[in-house]
């Protein structure tokens, strides 16, 4: 083998290698940023790279001083020609790495110092690489690798540098990338150069795992590209929590930079060299906002160590708003220094602030006001009707006025202090106590005057009592003038809570004020109400006249129809017919209610416009109470709707106990409703059926006479229902009967008991006078003929009048003078007011007010309801009305008596005879 290192002789390449010795391979540090995956300088063993041709490069094993192996490939074949020699690395595998660094160092021999001049001397070499996931080691071409570069020495050296001792390494870094295979193999190709390379190190850069702001990031390999920065996610240090998810950049270079966001170390702990670490006793961090532990406020204390919050020492306290750095605190004392000041019927009170306020700035005050009765004995709270100014509780200033309190009346007033720990504390109450006698005082002025009936000289007028008399009484004093006329006034005293002023002038306007006296004096004037006297008119009726003559002059029927309709306290019935748009009707009648306040929780009944509901009905300022809710189905006529709700127009002029009570209708929104009070036991007939024999006779009576009561109403109202029936009445839970089912003529339209007649209409046959079946007399005395077939309906419990007889012979019976038999058990009393009600002659039958009066009579007589009818309810005697005491002698008087007398031979014939007899006789 020929070589330059040979022509400069063994000793000369001995003396090279100690000097590498000493100066390359003195240290092996290597930056934390950086991983080797092959330094040729510490395999121990051979290296094992191929060399080809085999005379090319040839390694070198030398050692160092610590007697560790140097790997050192030489070549330097400068004489020869077409010079091509490879020298190719085992497989580096790249663990993951995209960019490597292959770090060279290396001896160049200078062309210039060769003997042999220039020649084929070159002064370069090239390294290539070749990617592959196996060890194909041999089998690789020349042409397989990827040239990586020409690698030329900065320094070269010459023969004469050797004998100065002087050593030229030359340290070259190339990078490669990006590497996708599992490893790479590296070559060095020698075109005819003298080289010696004397280490390849082969990294990779990273980032370092590392702790920043309280969150580890971990070992990061750099990216493929140069300029490329990585973004990774930290995670946070023990009892730390991420404030905003930290993230930092791992650079190219293998450095961290940017970092964004952090961990803060959790509450109950600090930070403290990169770690967190517990509060330590009487320390405690409850907000993460704070960097650091805080030493427990004044009053409070920890435990254990780590705290989040500090507790209270006994008797303090802290309330959930106050800061977690303030101290700990207590109710305060009592306020001190009370004292009161009187002024007739007012008090003002005054404090000074506790001497212990508890360490708190929020002390207020409450104010407990109670009167001490006559006899000293007895304390009641002050009420509503006592005012405090500026307010009774949660006072912030020291003082309250009290105003409104009874004169001369001993009151006792506590002055409380709380604070805002008061609450959470039950040391009972801190206060001090004032007692305090009210002077004598005026009335309070009088504040509700009303105007009675007025004339065209006098206007009568009533008034409340002052709501604060301050005293008895003594009377009241009426002052009184033509307005714009005050300096000619009028007084006038009164005892009374009304008057009657009179000689005023007609058509003029007055003004009145009126004052209370007591023994304290007088009080202050009511404010100016102003009422005028009647225009002149033609007679007694005043303003009527004009509607007298529309009337059609002064006739009694005329006068009396005017008085009821014109003057307050005779109301009249008024046909929402009358009204030519019937909406006019239902908007001066009935109160609209908004749907939010009804709930529908139940459907009751089968109405016939649509379902019949139940629910609670809630009003603004009133309690919630249940009602009906009667619904109009959807798909009605206008004329539909019209029916529906004049029902409700009729409904809502009455006001009576014993008359269904309409709360509004609905018919801003859909489905239209009608409201009514709710009628827990539905409806007579079957609350009746459904109870057979409960009741006693005074609870049916009872009933009857609430029926009544609301039929006198509507009569005097000049109402005629047509369709009295139980069906047509409904029953409360207090047994109250109330008389519903109102309509027009519609009303017999939709009562499935109605029948048409020979006349044309509908009418309920069975519960109908004759002389309205007849020819539609329908008045307030056939309603009474029907309130007769409801005493019935109510004391035979529900059963159907005239049993399974048809509507023909029905009408026929009554015709002829049949009338129902008395009920089983039925006071005979009874049995005789339901038989004057079915009195052929409408003007004979009692009059409703006579009705009420006459079952209040046997309501407080119950004796008068012992003697029951004859037990047989089919008894002809009953049937016919023969009564007792009647003043009939013989069976012909008395079939006279009832108009039957063309029977009397029928009776005489089939052996009854007496009256004794025919008294016993059957239906049969
Ligand atoms: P009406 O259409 O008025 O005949 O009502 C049909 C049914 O609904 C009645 O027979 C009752 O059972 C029931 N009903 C009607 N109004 C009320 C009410 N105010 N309270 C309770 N139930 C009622």
């Amino acid at each position: 083998m020929t070589s330059a290192w040979s022509s400069g002789g063994p000793l000369c390449l001995k003396v090279w290698t100690c000097f590498f010795s000493l100066a390359v391979f003195r240290t092996h540090c290597i930056p934390a940023n950086e991983v080797n995956l092959l330094d040729s300088r510490s395999v121990m063993g051979d290296l094992g790279w191929i060399a080809y041709p085999k005379n090319g490069w040839e390694e070198i094993g030398e050692v160092d001083e610590n007697y560790a192996p140097i790997h050192t490939y030489q070549v330097c074949k400068v004489m020869e020609h077409n010079q091509n020699n490879w020298l190719q690395t085992n497989l580096i595998v790249t663990e993951g790495a995209q960019r490597v660094f292959v770090e060279l160092q290396f001896t160049l021999r200078d062309c210039n110092s060769l003997p042999g001049g220039v020649g084929t001397c070159k002064e370069t070499f090239n390294m290539y690489y070749y990617e592959s996931n196996d060890e194909e080691g041999r089998n690789i071409r020349e042409s397989h690798y990827s040239k990586v570069d020409t690698i030329a020495a900065d320094e070269s050296f010459t023969e004469l540098d050797l004998g100065d001792r002087v050593m030229k390494l030359n340290t070259e870094v190339r990078d490669l990338g990006p590497l996708t295979k599992k490893g790479f193999y590296l070559a060095f190709q020698d075109l005819g150069a003298c080289i010696a390379l004397v280490s390849v190190r082969v990294f990779y850069k990273r980032c370092p795992s590392v702790v920043k702001n309280l969150a580890q990031f971990q070992d990061t390999i750099t990216g493929s590209d140069s300029s490329q920065l990585l973004e990774v996610a930290g995670s946070c240090v023990n009892n730390s929590v991420a404030e905003d998810l930290p993230r930092m950049h791992c650079s190219a270079e293998g450095e961290w930079l940017v970092p964004i966001g952090k961990c803060v170390c959790q509450v109950g702990f600090e930070e403290l060299n990169g770690s967190c670490q517990e509060c330590r006793l009487g320390f405690f961090r409850s907000v993460l906002q704070n960097p650091t532990c805080s030493k427990c406020p004044p009053h409070s204390f920890t435990r254990v160590q780590g705290a989040t919050s500090c507790s209270c020492e006994e008797g303090y306290y802290k309330t959930d708003t106050d800061p977690p750095n303030m101290a700990c605190t207590r109710p305060p004392s009592a306020p001190r220094n009370a004292i009161s000041n009187v002024n007739e019927t007012s008090v003002f009170l005054e404090w000074a602030v506790p001497e212990e306020t508890g360490g708190r700035k929020d002390v207020r005050y409450n104010i407990r006001c109670r009167k001490i009765s006559v006899d000293s004995r007895r304390y009641e709270e002050c009420g509503s009707a006592v005012r405090f100014l500026p307010q009774r509780s949660g006072l912030r200033d020291n003082s309250v006025m009290v105003v409104d309190l009874l004169a001369h009346t001993n009151y006792t007033f506590e002055v409380e202090a709380i604070n805002g720990v008061s609450e959470l504390t039950n040391p009972g109450r801190q206060f001090v106590s004032l007692n305090v006698t009210t002077n004598q005082a005026a009335p309070s002025p009088v504040s509700v005057v009303r105007k009675g009936k007025s004339g065209k000289n006098s206007i009568s007028l009533s008034w409340q009592k002052p709501d604060r008399p301050n005293g008895i009484i003594l009377e009241y004093e009426i002052k009184y003038f033509e307005k714009d006329q005050e300096t000619s006034y009028t007084i006038i005293k009164s005892k009374e809570t009304e008057i009657l002023a009179d000689a005023l002038k007609p058509s003029s306007v007055y003004i009145f004020q009126i004052r209370a006296r007591t023994s304290a004096g007088y009080g202050g004037f009511s404010r100016r109400f102003e009422f005028e006297t009647s225009p002149y008119c033609k007679d007694q009726l005043g303003t009527l006249w004009s509607d007298l003559e529309l009337c059609g002059g002064i006739t009694e029927k005329c006068v009396l129809s005017l008085l009821k309709v014109k003057f307050p306290g005779v109301r009249t019935y008024i046909d929402p017919h009358t009204y030519e748009d019937p909406n006019q009707a239902v908007h001066e009648f009935t109160q609209e209610i908004d749907v939010s306040c009804i709930t529908i929780e139940r459907v009751i009944g089968a109405g016939e416009f649509g379902e019949v509901c139940s629910g609670p009905l809630r009003l603004t300022g009133k309690r919630e109470f249940p009602v009906a809710i009667k619904t109009l189905k959807a798909g009605y006529s206008e004329q539909q709707r019209r029916d529906f709700l004049g029902e409700a127009s009729i409904m809502g002029q009455f006001d009576h106990p014993n008359i269904i009570h309409l709360e509004g209708v609905v018919t801003k929104s859909k489905p239209v409703m009608i409201i009514t009070e709710f009628m827990e036991n539905g409806s007579l007939d079957t609350f009746l059926k459904k109870n057979d024999g409960q009741f006693t006779v005074i609870q049916l009576v009872g009933m009857l006479r609430g029926i009544a009561s609301g039929m006198k109403y509507l009569s005097d109202m000049g109402y005629v229902h047509r369709d009295l029936a139980a069906r047509n009445i409904l029953v409360n839970s207090n047994l109250v009967c109330k008389v519903s089912d109102f309509g027009l003529s519609r009303v017999l339209e939709d009562d499935a008991e109605a029948a048409y007649t020979t006349r044309g209409g509908k009418i309920p046959i069975r519960w109908t006078a004759p002389e309205a079946i007849a020819f539609r007399k329908f008045t307030s005395a056939s309603d009474v003929w029907s309130y007769g077939i409801v005493m019935w309906e109510v004391m035979s419990y529900g059963e159907r009048p005239y049993w399974e007889m048809s509507n023909q012979d029905v009408i026929k019976a009554v015709e002829d003078s049949y009338r129902l038999p008395g009920p089983m058990d039925c006071p005979a009393a009874l049995y005789h007011l339901m038989m004057d009600c079915w009195q052929k002659d409408r003007n004979s039958r009692p009059k409703f007010e006579e009705i009420v009066s006459l079952l209040d009579k046997l309501i407080r007589n119950p004796s008068s309801l012992k003697a029951l009818v004859n037990s047989s309810h089919s008894s002809m005697y009953a049937s016919v009305g023969l009564r007792e005491g009647s003043g009939h002698q013989s069976v012909g008087e008395w079939l006279e008596g009832i108009k039957m007398g063309r029977y009397n031979e029928l009776f005489m014939e089939t052996g009854y005879t007496s009256l004794e007899v025919v008294a016993h006789m059957t239906l049969e």
